[in-house]
């Protein structure tokens, strides 16, 4: 299931990542509330109504482009228009209307996309009647909300929910693993790509996939079927202009949304850069199988310790995916390109397994007894049983006596202890805690 996109868009300081991170808050918890994730994100998953949708801010995407910020925001909404299902576009109501408002209002007039206006500052009902001014921008009535004071918020999701696309099902089936290949321009991707399924037989091609604007590659290898992901303009290349690229991110996200693998291809010579974490912190949260590909490795003058020493850099720098084999190759020379698709498939493989609940319980047992769960003000956590409900990610769910003594360095504990014991190479794992008196 591929969920909608909604993009926010507007001026500088008008308070989008303020209206973001109010959203945001409302669903952290104890299993999501991991650090160094959560900061300076530009995406967001978020419910309304029973409707899933991720936020984009697009305010917080790094165009390839020095330019001021007009450009910048022609950008954000042609960025917006072209792959967002729904766009919010966000005006300051106590400034009034700018020349970049309208600038922006003129480019989005142009889509048939959903466009909500929202002006936001509204501080007090009293200044409700600020907001009629941008009726001028030609884009509907304004919702005024406050995002500082959380005002109006619930209103203005009504309206979003309300002018989301159906929710569409993929229809490609279970025994096929779903691979996304992601990473900036020029990394070598579609080289890669290429070289997979160079000598293996491609059953359909260039056929429109689920979602709209995808193109999805299907193949088999040594009977197993796969397909990649949103593969539109991989193959062919080169001729690709250089402002679809741009739109990248956002692409990228879509395709880790749809897919059980995410092979995230970085380059030997500049390693990893801003845009990898923000899309590998996706891809973690989403609950993916993960492989990092260093490609181009044959441009790097290699000594014995070079890939251990690259290795350490990546783990420190993608912080959260410990758990993410590191594969070293080069598309140009074919090296390691045949263990990539062996990879997908033991990172699949991992990523669906499940494990027996009385081994689970085991574990779990023996990792309490060598360190015993936290305590507080004289009640010490009790765990009673465990069980896992699911796969894809595997999910541990701990029935505890009291889930507040549950601390996040236990839980890092015991996710360790399951990795021990089971493996889990290249998953995340989601750790929930329930209590049960
Ligand atoms: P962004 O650049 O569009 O992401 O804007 P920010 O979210 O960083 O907000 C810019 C400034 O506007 C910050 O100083 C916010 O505290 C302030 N701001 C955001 N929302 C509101 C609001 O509803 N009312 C008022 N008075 N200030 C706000
Ligand atoms: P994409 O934009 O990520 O799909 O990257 P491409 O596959 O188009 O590759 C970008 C450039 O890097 C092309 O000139 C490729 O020939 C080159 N390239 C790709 N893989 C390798 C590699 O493993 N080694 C070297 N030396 N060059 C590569």
């Amino acid at each position: 299931m591929s969920k909608p996109i909604v993009a926010i868009v507007g001026r500088p300081n008008v308070g989008k990542s303020t209206l973001f991170n109010y959203i945001g808050k409302k669903r952290v918890s104890i299993v999501e509330d991991t650090p160094g994730v959560t900061r300076d994100r530009i995406y967001m998953d978020a419910e309304w109504l029973g409707r899933q949708f991720t936020m984009i801010d697009t305010g917080g995407i790094e165009f390839e482009t020095n330019d001021k910020i007009l450009t910048a925001m022609r950008h954000q909404a042609q960025l917006a228009i072209d792959e967002a299902d729904a766009i919010l576009f966000m005006v300051d109501g106590k400034t009034g209307i700018t020349s970049s408002d309208h600038e922006v209002a003129a480019v989005l007039r142009n889509t048939r996309k959903p466009v909500l206006l929202v002006a936001n500052k509204i501080d007090t009902i009293k200044n409700v009647h600020e907001t009629y001014e941008f009726y001028n921008l030609g884009l509907g009535e304004p919702i005024p909300i406050s995002a500082a004071n959380a005002l109006n918020i619930g209103d203005m999701l009504d309206a979003l929910v309300a002018c989301l696309p159906e929710e569409q099902t993929d229809q490609t089936e279970n025994d096929e693993i779903k691979v996304a290949v992601i990473g900036r321009p020029n990394v070598g991707k579609s080289s890669l790509v290429n070289a997979i399924i160079g000598e293996e037989r491609v059953i359909v091609s260039d056929i429109p996939g689920t979602t709209r604007d995808a193109i999805d590659t299907h193949f088999t290898k040594d009977g197993q079927y796969f397909v990649l992901i949103d593969t539109a303009g991989m193959r062919r290349k080169a001729k690709i202009a250089m402002p679809v690229e741009r739109y990248s991110v956002i692409r990228s996200l879509r395709a880790v949304d749809r897919a059980d693998v995410v092979l995230m291809v970085i380059d030997a010579i500049d390693g990893v850069t801003e845009q990898d974490k923000k899309i590998a912190g996706y891809a973690h949260e989403a609950g993916k199988g993960n492989i990092i590909v260093v490609n181009k490795w044959d441009l790097v003058e290699k000594d014995s310790k070079t890939s251990l020493r690259f290795t350490e850099t990546i783990r420190h720098e993608l912080g959260f995916l410990q758990y993410s084999p590191v594969l070293f190759a080069s598309a140009l020379t074919k090296q390691r390109v045949q263990r990539v698709s062996e990879l997908i498939k033991y990172v699949a493989d991992q990523h669906s397994m499940r494990v027996a609940t009385s081994v689970l319980n085991q574990v779990i047992e023996d990792a309490t007894a060598v360190n015993p769960p936290p305590s507080d003000r004289g009640k010490r956590l009790k765990i009673y049983y465990t069980t896992q409900p699911d796969v894809k990610p595997p999910t541990f769910v701990f029935f505890v006596n009291e889930p507040e003594i549950m601390h996040f360095s236990y839980l890092r504990y015991l996710e360790n202890k399951l990795r021990e014991s089971f493996g889990f190479e290249g998953t995340p794992l989601k750790l929930v805690v329930r209590g049960r008196k």
